[in-house]
């Protein structure tokens, strides 16, 4: 059994995937080509954005958007402790300090309260300039930006929406990509939608902010002139083979995974919630599932439980086994597990389940079956 199959999903989608790869070599442009253009179309137009700057990853993605506004040295930014690196990393490498923010641990994504209360302790003490939040759209489910948008509106902050991990989810209709001033997510291949190496995406309805990324991308280039160099940027591209890819998985994501997979957690939360906490979808949102994450009494019986399901040939994951102000990068900035029970708590206890949109219900019933005997 394999955690995230993509090896069927590559069966299941081969003659289109295949002609897509065979039609890029035959074109010979292989950066930013026609099927780059077409996707950033596509995708701009399902998360209801105006536009769609494709790059070459997630953590690119981010970088982009925080260079758009200037953030480095001096400014904090806002981000889960419970996350992948890459939310606090990109702040770091521009010389911003990341604050890192507790999580609720229903839903793993930050607490709003905590974000509030973390923004009131760095103005008071008057060392740094709160500039952006990002909220990470973790396993899935988007941020709770019902309550953060309120927040950044009243501190006035930029907020940057990572949905990495977020792609095709949604709030009341409202997807996942749209909830930032600028939205990013990735095409890791073990992504909602997913390539076939690295890939990622920057989103935003600004006119400017899109000519900025597309010249930021490419070195700070002029639109006109590839040697006329107007700022200092990255070399951040899309490959087109990643695009033509993309493109039928992004038409198969759309037209069934997202359901696929909706379909499955549902399979999993009847049979496991009767005696696991098993995850809690907020009212009127709806996840795209990244990773189906379950928790244990404590780290002990998680251990134990991942072990046994090792032994029977299932897969499983811990997302994550520690926090980002766990980390040996951060140790300097001295912060304490007090800080941050609820990571903590997630730490400790999590395990996250075999999931994708090819499993089907007799997959579900031997995971679960293992799992409660
Ligand atoms: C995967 C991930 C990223 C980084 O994406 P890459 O494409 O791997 O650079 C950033 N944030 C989160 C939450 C992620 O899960």
């Amino acid at each position: 059994m394999q955690f995230r199959d993509l090896k069927a999903q590559y069966q299941a989608l081969k003659p289109e995937i295949d002609a897509g790869i065979q039609a890029v070599i035959d074109s010979s442009a292989f950066i930013l080509g026609k099927s780059v253009t077409e996707l950033e179309g596509k995708l701009a137009e399902y998360v209801g954005r105006k536009h769609c700057v494709a790059c070459g990853n997630g953590t690119d993605a981010l970088q982009l958007a925080l260079m758009i506004w200037g953030i480095g040295s001096g400014d904090a930014v806002f981000t889960s402790d419970f996350t992948y690196f890459a939310s606090a990393g990109t702040s770091s490498i521009l010389g911003a300090t990341p604050i890192l923010v507790d999580i609720d641990l229903d839903t793993f994504n930050m607490s709003p309260e905590a974000l509030e209360a973390q923004i009131k302790r760095v103005l008071a003490e008057g060392k740094l300039t709160p500039k952006v939040i990002i909220p990470v759209d973790l396993f899935g489910q988007p941020a709770n930006y019902d309550k953060i948008l309120p927040i950044a509106e009243k501190y006035g902050l930029k907020v940057l929406e990572d949905g990495a991990q977020g792609f095709g989810g949604n709030i009341r209709g409202k997807m996942a990509c749209s909830f930032g001033d600028i939205s990013t997510t990735s095409f890791f291949p073990a992504k909602p939608l997913g390539c076939y190496g690295d890939g990622g995406a920057v989103f935003t309805d600004d006119d400017e902010v899109d000519a900025r990324l597309r010249s930021l991308r490419a070195q700070g280039k002029s639109p006109m002139d590839k040697y006329d160099n107007r700022e200092i940027g990255m070399n951040s591209r899309l490959d087109t083979l990643q695009a033509a890819i993309l493109l039928p998985k992004f038409k198969a994501f759309v037209e069934f995974e997202l359901s696929a997979v909706n379909q499955v957690a549902d399979w999993y939360t009847e049979r496991l919630s009767f005696k696991y906490k098993t995850p809690t979808v907020l009212d009127g949102f709806y996840s795209s599932w990244a990773q189906y994450t379950i928790l244990l009494t404590n780290r002990d019986e998680r251990d134990a439980m991942q072990a046994k399901l090792k032994g029977q040939g299932i897969p499983s994951m811990i997302y994550y086994p520690r926090g980002l102000h766990q980390q040996e990068a951060y140790r300097s900035m001295g912060l304490s597990d007090e800080m941050y029970p609820c990571t903590i708590d997630a730490t400790n206890r999590c395990l996250s389940l075999p999931m994708h949109p090819y499993m089907t219900k007799a997959d579900v019933d031997l995971i679960t079956k293992n799992i409660i005997d």
